[in-house]
């Protein structure tokens, strides 16, 4: 390649740079040729005017030149234009296009050229049948920095994006170590942080550029534009990459990296537990002797505390009224949501060495609240969920007995019947009433009475499978629903719960009852009403055998 003269990197397109000699930091210029509107972009400094000037002169004529982009105020781009435009043929509609912010430098250099500024004018431009069209990339490394896009060949005018420092110099970036590295250290230095540069990155991204001009480093073809950026987009920049392990800067930014990821854990996960064990694993990354993390909270409406206690093994909850052997752990937060406190975290490891101390604080500055939220989300959670199963509770149970009421055994029965249709099993019920009620209630009192019904419902409960349904049918009356029992076996648990009756004195006055019971099997076709009235004929038939009895 000839560097001596222009070369058109596309359709009157022309790199007017000059290469200058032992300097890994070359500066680019280029002229997009269009007739009486044709533009300068970044003209350069002093050290490679003289070049660039004569390299203009066989593209275009001075005169033709309108619009002078400059992408921002450095020298390495300003510095040859006061003499250029003492050069320059006059006329009064030339323009130096760039930012405002750039602008509020540039004029102190007290040139004649008025300004275009790009954020006046819906960052665009037209010169002639050229369009010209700006991407605000904020920061990038200036505040006011943007590139330009032409877009007939959409080739991107990147500024000091794209750049690269590199002793050997490459026209055309390639896949080689070399560049990479260039590219790598000039972007390292320059760009603030990789957020910043990855926003930018994005903006290029949807230009959908298939050349970029950048003004520092190589002219980066179609081909290789996905690979740069996205080679780029891994980089972490800022100067205080080079700052010592221990500075704030850096833990600063180690926390950075810690809170994003924390806070799509804490958006994505309902759950306070993933949040919490997430949270554990990241920091663990950092402080390599954590042991463990404990969260205490109260639990709403009751004296107990919540604890969650997180370590390598996962998370574990537990609720308890005692706090005590966490209260000397050394370091611990208060976790706090709108100024109300929602409890503490206290975290556990083996040693800490003042840095890792200063990063934990750094780091809970910013997560107490929102790690805060996270937990009393969670409690609500839990207390509604507790508020439901006391309802629930309610609904379903009887009141002075505790056993099922009538209302779920209705329930419970229909869907054991529509099991059996779809799956036959053998099914059993009992109905149970207590002999001679009345005269305990006349002879005692009704609490009296009252208190043998609990015990009796207390003592089927305990005598019977946890898989039986025990329910309250009526005043004196409760029904046993035995699923996977067929009439014998019905019969023998039965028969077993009426001598456990007859043998135990009930109440503190000591008395004895008896009960008669009714046992049916559940045949096919058989109604629930059917069911019920099967084991009352048989409860009917033990009242006339003489009661205390159980018959199938
Ligand atoms: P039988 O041997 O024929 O079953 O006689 P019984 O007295 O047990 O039966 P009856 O149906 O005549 O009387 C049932 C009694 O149960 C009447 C009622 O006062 C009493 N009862 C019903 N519900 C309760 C209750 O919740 N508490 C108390 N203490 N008594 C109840
Ligand atoms: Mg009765
Ligand atoms: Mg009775």
């Amino acid at each position: 390649m000839d560097f001596s003269r222009p070369i058109e990197i596309a359709e009157d397109i022309f790199w007017v740079g000059y290469i200058v000699p032992n300097d890994p930091f070359q500066c680019h210029a280029y002229v997009i040729r269009n007739k009486d509107e044709s533009i300068l972009i970044d003209p350069g400094s002093m050290i490679t005017f003289p070049v660039v000037l004569e390299k203009i002169y066989k593209v275009v004529d001075l005169k033709d030149i309108k619009y002078v982009i400059m992408h921002h105020q450095d020298p390495d781009i300003t510095g040859c234009y006061s003499t250029l435009e003492s050069i320059m043929p006059y006329r009064d509609d030339r323009r130096i296009v760039t930012h405002w912010r750039t602008q509020a430098l540039l004029k102190h250099y007290m040139w004649k050229t008025p300004f275009y500024l790009i954020d006046k004018h819906d960052w665009k431009l037209k010169a002639g049948d050229r369009e010209l069209e700006f991407i605000f990339t904020p920061y990038a490394h200036f505040p006011g920095a943007f590139c330009t896009l032409d877009k007939k060949t959409k080739t991107l005018f990147s500024s000091d994006i794209f750049g690269a420092i590199s002793d050997t110099f490459k026209f055309y970036a390639d896949k080689s170590k070399e560049y990479l590295e260039g590219l790598f250290l000039f972007h390292k230095h320059y760009m603030p942080s990789k957020a910043i540069l990855n926003y930018a990155l994005k903006q290029i991204e949807e230009a959908k550029p298939k050349l970029i001009a950048p003004q520092h480093g190589s002219i980066i073809k179609e081909d290789l534009i996905d690979y740069v950026i996205s080679k780029l987009k891994e980089l972490e920049c800022g100067l205080f990459f080079f700052e010592s392990k221990e500075s704030d800067i850096v833990l600063l930014n180690k926390t950075e990296n810690i809170l994003k990821k924390f806070f799509e854990d804490a958006l994505i996960n309902t759950h306070f537990e993933k949040v919490l064990e997430n949270l554990f694993k990241y920091i663990k990354n950092e402080i390599p002797s954590l042991k463990e993390i404990v969260v205490i909270s109260k639990f709403p409406n009751t004296k107990d505390s919540l604890i969650f206690k997180v370590d390598d093994k996962g998370v574990t909850k537990k609720i308890c009224d005692s706090v005590r052997e966490f209260k000397n752990y050394k370091v611990s937060y208060l976790l706090k949501a709108q100024d109300q406190k929602v409890g503490d975290i206290y975290i556990y490891a083996q040693e800490l060495t003042p840095t890792q101390k200063k990063f934990l604080d750094i780091l809970f500055k910013k997560i107490s609240s929102p790690l805060a939220i996270s937990l009393k989300k969670n409690l609500d959670y839990l207390f509604l969920e507790k508020t439901k199963n006391e309802l629930y509770e309610k609904a379903t149970k009887d009141n002075l007995t505790q056993v099922y009421n009538r209302s779920y055994l209705w329930n419970y029965l229909k869907s054991k019947i529509e099991e059996y249709r779809h799956n036959p099993y053998p099914l059993s019920l009992a109905i149970l009433d207590i002999d001679f009620f009345k005269k305990i209630n006349d002879t005692y009192g009704h609490l009296v009475g009252d208190e043998a019904l609990k015990e009796l419902a207390q003592l089927l409960k305990e005598s019977l499978p946890p898989s039986f349904v025990v329910a309250r049918y009526g005043g004196e009356e409760f029904v046993v629903v035995m699923p996977f029992t067929d009439i014998d076996k019905a019969y023998e648990y039965m028969e077993n719960i009426r001598k456990k009756v007859e043998n135990r004195k009930f109440t503190s006055k000591n008395i004895n009852i008896t009960v008669r019971i009714g046992v049916a099997q559940y045949k096919d076709g058989m109604s629930l009403q059917d069911f019920l009235f099967e084991a009352d004929k048989k409860l009917y038939t033990a009242k006339k055998l003489g009661r205390n009895r159980v018959v199938k």
